[in-house]
């Protein structure tokens, strides 16, 4: 990062760019934006007396003694004497150096929390200074932000200060006043407050969910500016053109003849709901949500159908190679006449392989191209591409959802869009998040599931575990058994595929167990996938590669290490691997030996419940839609201030503010955008 920006500023070199950059901190209007977690009040002083137990305060006094004892164990205890109550500080780090420095009779001021010993009131390792006479007492609240290595809370605020004073805001440019936002603080004033807030102001209104006005502020106008995003991308599309496809013919006919199952209701309705739009000039752009299992894969075929049998191309892009392989192959099987014209394309090709490839592509005799991001890079050209499905949206990074919509930037013909998404999401948040698509839901299961039985397991009981495993597979089942790490690992106390698939061996001998990881080559993993789909390995060691679409429908029992590690949808992901066939199914969550209360209630869900949407309301209201989403950096939920559930009373005000904006000043649209969206949502420039 030779070339940062970040250098301008004071003290800025090199390494400190990279230690910010590993913070998410790229620009210097990224360092204004870094708002503190929390605060500390330095401003007053607390008379020791009045110390609340557990609460953070600043104390002040004189050091009456300091000791430094190394039985039971090494600390460092000074007196402390504010002229009325004693209080204890306790080191348990410390150099000798420092025992010289809590002299006798010197002022010291210490800001931490109070606890209670035998010995009286404590605070153990609090900030602290010492000197003849104490400097004056800090005037405003004392921002503590999220840090790294060598990247100190003094350095941060510094660098954030100094940020705040260089950075051109632009606020009279991005005055959102005239359009409905009734706040009077600038993003500037809001900034300043924010970080040097005013000891009056109570912490609770400026920390996340606070409804200081600077807080308000930042968060409307991030909806506001997400909202105008989605606008100006929904109209992009309305003016843009697709290719009606309205036959039906052979292709539709080898699928329903090959299919081995009657469509469910749910997927019929949502077939016809995509046909409807498939046979419009205007691009369709349609989410499909559905279970993990509900059968999305069938229906995203149909919708290719009616592409393929129009005559036109259609690609189908999944997340993994893994999965694009997997799709392609169940694809042939589907469309045995037509074998020559489906191909697989992902980024593991020899040139010369890609290139002959390309060129049919180019041709159109290929016609169904199966693969993953691959398939919309720049040297991918189409011959009548009209139909895109996307697999498992929620896995793409934000990049390779770009590279899709910019492939067919300059073209008057769009492709109709569809996307299939497991990831649940309840209705008030797809409204906000997806407010360019149209959602189709499939809301039932193929007949015939029996309901997964979950149940939690501590770590302890493993050996157990192992031997009930004996039992079942010589009842012929077949057991995935999750681990979240590779390789073993000192400082984290997690198991690994490797260490447990060493175990397994030893319990039943190399061949029937595989293994699994990202690290294995494609061939090697598909080898692994086909063995225990065949039966000839009876146990599937695996990392969460097989988290998304791996179907192997006799596999009856998911094991799942350190369960507590996971967000409960990629739990819920995982436990979907089985459950698949006619069998009762077995879902076992081994979790540490001492589980806390958030853990175990989240656990707990999964055991209760099978329904994705419950689940991920549950998970919402225990940790918020950050998490269920799969963290921020999946670009769905691109929010840095706002919380879709918290602040969904500002949804409507914002959308109606934001639709404005784009319709009367589009040159107003695109700085809010920058200002707030570009990284994500580039592509959606007004
Ligand atoms: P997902 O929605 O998770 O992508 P898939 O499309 O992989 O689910 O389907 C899960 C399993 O259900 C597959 O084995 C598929 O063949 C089967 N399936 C799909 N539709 C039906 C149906 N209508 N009846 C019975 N089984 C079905
Ligand atoms: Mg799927």
């Amino acid at each position: 990062m030779a070339n940062s920006e970040l250098q301008k500023l004071n003290g800025v070199g090199a390494a400190t760019i990279s230690q910010l950059n590993s913070l998410g901190l790229f620009t210097i209007q990224d360092l204004c934006f870094h708002l503190p977690n929390t605060y500390q009040n330095k401003t007053k002083v607390t008379p020791i007396s009045n110390l609340d137990i557990g609460e953070e305060a600043l104390i002040e006094g004189e050091v009456v003694s300091v000791q430094a004892i190394y039985r039971p164990r090494k600390m460092l205890v000074a007196k402390i004497s504010d002229g009325y109550s004693y209080l204890n500080l306790r080191l348990f780090y410390f150099h000798p150096n420092q025992t010289r420095q809590f002299q006798k009779g010197l002022s010291i001021r210490c800001y931490g929390k109070t606890s209670l010993s035998k010995y009286g009131l404590e605070m153990i390792h609090p900030d602290y200074e010492i000197n003849q006479k104490l400097p004056p007492l800090q005037k405003t609240l004392n921002p503590t932000y999220r840090i790294c290595k060598g990247i100190s809370q003094n350095k941060i605020k510094k660098f954030i200060q100094e940020a705040i004073k260089v950075y051109d805001f632009e606020d009279e440019a991005i005055n959102l006043n005239h359009y409905g936002d009734d706040n009077a603080l600038s993003i500037k004033d809001a900034l300043e407050i924010i970080h040097n807030p005013s000891a009056e102001i109570p912490i609770d209104d400026l920390i996340p969910g606070g409804t200081h006005p600077a807080r308000v502020k930042l968060l409307k106008e991030e909806l506001i500016a997400f909202q105008t995003g989605m606008v100006s991308l929904r109209s992009k599309m309305k003016t843009s053109k697709a290719e009606p496809c309205i036959e039906n013919g052979i292709w539709r006919e080898d699928f329903l003849s090959m299919f081995p199952y009657e469509l469910t209701a749910a997927q019929s309705r949502v077939e016809s709901e995509i046909n409807k739009d498939l046979i419009k000039s205007e691009p369709m752009m349609r989410l499909v949500q559905g279970d993990v299992g509900s059968g999305k894969t069938a229906v995203a075929i149909l919708a290719a159908t009616k592409a393929l049998d129009s005559n036109f191309q259609a690609a189908f892009m999944a997340p993994t190679t893994l999965l694009a392989q997997q799709h392609f192959e169940n694809i042939k099987n589907f469309f045995p006449n037509h074998i020559d014209e489906i191909e697989l394309l992902t980024s593991g090709l020899t040139k010369s392989v890609r290139k002959k490839i390309l060129e049919k592509i180019k041709l159109g005799k290929i016609k169904f191209i199966v693969g993953t991001h691959a398939i919309f890079q720049a040297d991918v050209e189409y011959c009548n591409l009209a139909l895109a499905i996307i697999d498992e949206q929620h896995r793409f990074g934000v990049n390779q959802r770009l590279a899709l919509i910019k492939k067919t930037e300059n073209q008057n013909i769009h492709p109709h869009q569809l996307t299939l998404t497991a990831t649940p999401i309840p209705r008030t948040l797809s409204m906000s998040i997806y407010a360019n698509m149209d959602v189709s839901v499939i809301d039932e299961m193929p007949p015939g599931r029996q309901p997964i039985i979950t149940s939690m397991l501590s770590m302890q009981s493993k050996e157990n575990l192992i031997s009930r495993t004996r039992e079942a597979i010589s009842k012929d089942s077949l057991i995935y058994w999750i681990c979240p790490l590779v390789e073993e690992s000192e400082t984290l106390d997690l198991s690994s595929v490797t260490q447990t698939h060493e175990i397994l061996c030893d319990e039943f001998g190399e061949d029937k167990v595989g293994l699994v990881h990202g690290k294995l080559s494609k061939d090697s993993k598909n080898e692994e996938i086909d063995k225990f789909r065949d039966g000839k390995t009876k146990i599937l060691v695996s990392t969460t590669v097989i988290e998304v679409g791996v179907d192997v429908p006799d596999a009856d029992i998911m094991i799942i290490e350190n369960a507590e590690r996971f967000g409960l949808a990629q739990l819920h992901q995982l436990r979907g691997r089985v459950g698949r066939g006619s069998k009762q199914s077995y879902c076992i969550l081994l979790h540490k030996d001492k589980l806390n209360e958030v853990s175990s209630e989240r656990l707990d869900v999964l055991c209760q419940t099978q329904d994705g949407f419950k689940i991920a309301e549950k998970d919402l209201e225990i940790r918020g839609p950050g998490e269920i989403m799969g963290a921020q950096q999946t670009g769905i939920v691109p929010f840095k201030y706002a919380n879709l559930i918290r602040d969904s009373r500002y949804l409507e005000e914002t959308k109606l503010i934001a639709e404005k904006i784009f319709n009367e000043d589009r040159q107003l649209a695109n700085k809010l955008i920058k200002r707030w969206v570009s990284g994500s949502m580039a592509y959606a420039d007004a």
